[in-house]
């Protein structure tokens, strides 16, 4: 759904949709989405930008990377950004972004792409490090065992790799 600025001249725009698994390019990520996924968004114009407010509502599933069991992600999160247009930073030569307005989007074109704001969010939002649980006891570095499901009975010094256990073999 492309948001156009020649709308938005008219009226501000409100938004809501609902987009299910595979609606989204996620296959780069390390992630999958586990359901649908909905946003609510406010749409309007603020001088030449286009400002987009709303919340992203979303499960996604990886793999937890302590003990490579599969990590529940649910993601909620809420968005406020100012999306430039892109042809205006090639005519301003001087153009920089100042270190308080990192978060700007572009758009080129007649306006913004609602999926492509989606997408990024939910990019955004997704942690570094995935675990499946805070207290996750992960892998056993000799055994290999998933210590939130066995206990083993190997004496370890601590390693705080999980994938320890490989460079044994
Ligand atoms: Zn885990
Ligand atoms: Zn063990």
């Amino acid at each position: 759904m492309l948001i156009t600025r020649q709308e938005l001249e008219l009226h501000r725009l409100t938004v809501s949709k609902t987009y299910l698994p595979g609606a989204l390019d996620f296959q780069e990520a390390k992630f999958r989405q586990a359901g649908p996924l909905t946003v609510g968004a406010v749409a309007e114009l603020a001088g030449r930008e286009i400002r987009i407010r709303g919340h992203i509502s979303v499960r996604l599933e990886a793999v937890c990377d302590r003990c490579l069991d599969r990590a529940k992600i649910p993601v909620e999160r809420d968005f406020d950004l100012p999306y430039r247009p892109m042809e205006e930073i090639a005519r301003e030569e001087e153009f920089e972004i100042a270190e308080d307005e990192l978060e700007v989007g572009f758009f080129s074109g007649e306006g913004v792409n609602l999926a492509d704001v989606v997408r990024e969010q939910v990019l955004l939002s997704v942690p570094m490090k995935i675990v499946c649980r805070p207290d996750c006891l992960g892998l056993c570095p000799v055994c290999g065992v998933n210590r939130n499901i066995e206990h083993c009975s190997c004496s370890t010094q601590h390693e705080d790799s999980p994938f320890a256990f490989l460079r044994k073999k």
